[in-house]
């Protein structure tokens, strides 16, 4: 623990759900926090838009791993039931692969998978993939505590996640994520839905760790679930439990500076000039940014060819409804491998998997005749320099148009529906929530040590610490979630 036994002043740089998350729980702890957001809303990438009756939740639209953010939400007042309603889906999602073959991931546990399997890809498909869970379950065992629940200390990680050569062999960290799955799994169907997961902290399967099958585990076992009126209301309510708790959070307010003195992190300089003292500064921005942009000596920046990917959405505002729509479906294209391919040479994916989420809820339509859909395909960085410039009008032009009719040829076509559109590319991802590039998870998980050469959440700044999708454990709610509670327990003290 850093050790501050008494209240501390903590200010937290960035409203994201990391930055909300680490506000609500140090505020319950007694200490004063304030927090200091550049946009306009809370929320970050957990972002919203609405026009005309239609609403979309414009980053996440699947919640794993529930019981982090429940653990949130007890520690800092009352259950989340209180405040939100969190419900499982079933099916998860409606997969179409590049053969045409349809499933529909159940909900409700593995075996209900296995059976769907068997049912969708053909008897033993099913055995296989429980055979590929069997292992990720272990894998979560042995990972859970030691590494995704724990602060990231170099030696001392690797000491705590290797008590036995058996545990090693069971996470290899020698294999990657595909490697791992041909072990177990002969049908390409489910190599390609194993593939997918990786794609969840927007790394590429034949270079992500094997360490990555607990994706696939922790949504099977624990759950996929959604929040009715949309993910975005747990940001609002995470805010709102941070200020019932006493913390202070101001929008519209970009920090420009984390100030040191006497050798650690003495506070902050808003861009307005004014400063603020804190004796504790917790930064919940891109890792990149921090050490690049906001210390006033850089340090430590982490090499940017490690960028994870992002993501190209369209918001569709449609007339009339689809039937037999599920709220998620999955489009993949027959050469799945090309799509990694593109993506790794920086260029827009040619023929691109496709996500639809369009959960079945009247708070997000005007009317009964009417559908919001939020689609998106994994894209790269803007890098206008190497690789895209998202910026150029006609390029997003031409690539909303060919994502519509990828949509088409593969059986939902949509263009004659379309009452209107909005786009959100790379390059407004990044001017939105100051991600590098728009790299949704910071840096990518790819390569046997990546997830060892995240950004720690002890920085090397005494009294500076580091929390959300850019550092460690990793991108996604529930990671960025127990960023927030091991930072929470670094910074110790009150109570
Ligand atoms: C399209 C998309 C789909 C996703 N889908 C899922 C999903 O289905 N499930 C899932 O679990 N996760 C998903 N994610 C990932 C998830 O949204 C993120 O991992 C998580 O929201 C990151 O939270 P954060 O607080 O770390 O960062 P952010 O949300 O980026 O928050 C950083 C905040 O800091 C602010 N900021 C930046 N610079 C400054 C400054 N100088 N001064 C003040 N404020 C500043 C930004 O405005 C922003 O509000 C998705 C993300 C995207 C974009």
């Amino acid at each position: 623990m850093e050790g501050t036994d008494a209240l501390s002043r903590v200010v937290v740089v960035g409203a994201g759900f990391g930055g909300l998350s680490v506000a609500a729980r140090l505020a319950a702890r007694g200490h004063r926090v304030e927090v200091f957001e550049q946009g306009p809303e809370v929320g970050g990438k957990l972002g919203w838009f609405s026009r005309d009756g239609f609403s979309f939740d414009t980053g996440p639209s699947l919640l794993t791993l529930p019981a982090v953010q429940r653990d949130l939400f007890l520690k800092t007042g009352a259950p989340i039931e209180e405040v939100l309603d969190v419900v499982p889906l079933d099916p998860v999602a409606h997969y179409r692969f590049g053969d045409g073959t349809e499933l529909d991931l159940p909900g409700g546990g593995l075996p209900a998978v296995a059976a769907a399997l068997d049912d969708a890809l053909g008897a033993g498909t099913g055995a296989q993939w429980t055979a590929f869970q069997r292992r990720a379950a272990r894998i979560w065992d042995v990972a859970r505590e030691p590494f995704l629940e724990s602060a990231l200390e170099g030696p001392r990680t690797l000491v705590r996640l290797a008590r036995s050569t058996s545990d090693v062999r069971t996470v290899a960290p020698w294999a990657s994520l595909r490697g791992l799955g041909r072990t177990y799994l002969q049908d390409p169907r489910l190599r390609t839905l194993l593939d997918r997961y990786a794609t969840y902290s927007g790394s590429d399967p034949a270079k992500a760790p094997a360490a990555l099958a607990t994706v696939p585990f922790v949504e099977q076992a624990f759950g996929a679930w959604y929040v009715r009126g949309g993910l975005h209301r747990l940001a609002q309510a995470v805010a709102d439990r941070a200020v019932e708790n006493g913390a202070r959070i101001r929008t519209g307010t970009p920090v420009a500076r984390v100030l040191e003195a006497g050798g650690r992190a003495s506070g902050l300089r808003l861009q307005d000039g004014t400063e603020v003292a804190a004796d504790v500064v917790v930064s919940a921005v891109d890792a990149a940014r921090l050490y690049r942009d906001l210390l006033p000596r850089p340090r430590l920046q982490p090499k940017r060819r490690l960028r994870s990917s992002s993501g190209f959405v369209l918001l569709l505002a449609l007339d009339g409804r689809t039937p037999g729509l599920r709220h998620h479906t999955v489009l993949f294209p027959p050469d799945y491998d090309a799509e990694f391919a593109d993506l790794a040479a920086g260029r827009p994916v040619a023929d691109p998997t496709v996500y639809v989420s369009a959960p079945d809820d009247p708070a997000l339509r005007p009317d009964e005749h009417s559908e919001a859909w939020f689609v998106l395909v994994n894209a790269p960085v803007h890098d206008p320099a190497g690789g895209t410039d998202w910026r150029d009008a006609g390029l997003v032009e031409r690539y909303a148009a060919t994502v519509l009719e990828t949509m088409a040829r593969r059986g939902l076509d949509v263009r004659d529906r379309v009452r209107w559109s909005e786009v959100r590319t790379p390059a407004d991802l990044e001017h939105l929530t100051g991600s590098d590039g728009g790299a949704i998870y910071g840096t990518a998980s790819n390569g046997a040590r990546s997830a060892f050469l995240r950004p720690a959440n002890r920085s090397p700044v005494p009294g500076l610490f580091l929390v959300g999708g850019s550092s460690h454990p990793g991108g996604g709610l529930p990671l960025v979630g127990l960023s927030a509670r091991i930072v929470t327990d670094l910074v110790g003290g009150a109570d």
